[in-house]
């Protein structure tokens, strides 16, 4: 699972679904847990799907 920093735009919304999986860092979204339960709920919230499984 990986995020597409190009098409990110910060919104945050991610983050919120599921902070066990991912935190921000400069303005963009980082993956810091790949394993965890949220994920899948996580790629669907994304605004612009800038998350690829
Ligand atoms: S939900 Fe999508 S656009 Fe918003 S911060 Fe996360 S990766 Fe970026």
């Amino acid at each position: 699972m990986g995020v597409d920093e190009s098409k990110c735009i910060g919104c945050g919304v991610r983050e919120s679904v599921c902070p066990e999986a991912f935190e921000m860092k400069d303005g963009k979204s980082h993956v810091k847990n790949p394993d965890a339960e949220c994920t899948k709920k996580a790629i669907l919230s994304c605004p612009v799907g800038a998350i690829t499984e």
